[in-house]
């Protein structure tokens, strides 16, 4: 089986995705941390994934198809979930693509749905450690405590993550989404969820939905 599980920043489709996984024994396909490794690797296209990340500029399409086209060649058990991916009807297409030159179909596509103010409400409470990097969430991921890391580093907002700069990126996310959530309705794989409930409510009625 495979699945997409859409939904921008804070829309918590990270936690659902990861729920899924376990439970139905899928590899977690999560662009975000493949592009993250690479950069950290001497592979050729690691310098260019840095750069861009480091500008806050999202990766090139072509890039990423091909990371996916690697990373998709991979046996993957009982089948996949993507979370950061596809952004767009190209990079949905050519997840489709893949998928069905190896015999396998896209089955379902989730849509998890929050509100712009929820959305900014979650965003703006991440904070990250000067220090380790590590990220947390005031709200649903909190620090130990003294509003310090455990590694004792400072924890710090960061400026992409203020309201206005949310907004922005959210109007851009959700645009684009939209067109991928319309084709998959069309399709009859959609399930579109409000995700403004209980991490639990929310698993259960995409498990009866998928079963
Ligand atoms: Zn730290």
């Amino acid at each position: 089986m495979n699945i997409v599980i859409l939904g921008s920043q804070g829309s918590g489709k990270g936690t659902q995705a990861k729920l899924l996984a376990e439970k139905y024994g899928l590899t977690q396909i999560e662009t975000g941390k493949l592009l993250r490794d690479i950069a950290e690797t001497d592979h050729p296209w690691g310098k260019r994934i840095k750069s861009m990340m480091l500008k806050g500029v999202l990766v090139s399409d072509k890039i990423l198809m091909a990371v996916l086209k690697q990373t998709l060649a991979k046996p993957a058990g009982n089948g996949r979930i993507f979370d950061g991916t596809p952004r767009n009807l190209p990079q949905y297409e050519l997840i489709k693509n893949i998928l069905k030159s190896r015999g396998e179909k896209l089955d379902r596509v989730i849509m998890l749905k929050v509100s712009e103010a929820e959305a900014v409400k979650r965003i703006s409470a991440r904070r990250i450690c000067k220090n380790c990097g590590r990220i947390y969430n005031l709200i649903t991921d909190p620090p130990p405590g003294d509003f310090k890391c455990e590694c004792k580093g400072e924890l710090v907002q960061r400026e992409d993550d203020y309201p206005d700069v949310i907004k922005k990126r959210l109007k851009a996310f959700n645009k684009s989404t939209l067109e991928v959530a319309k084709r998959a309705l069309r399709e009859g794989i959609l399930l579109e969820i409000d995700g403004e409930r209980p991490v639990e409510e929310i698993f259960r009625e995409i498990v009866s939905w998928i079963n």
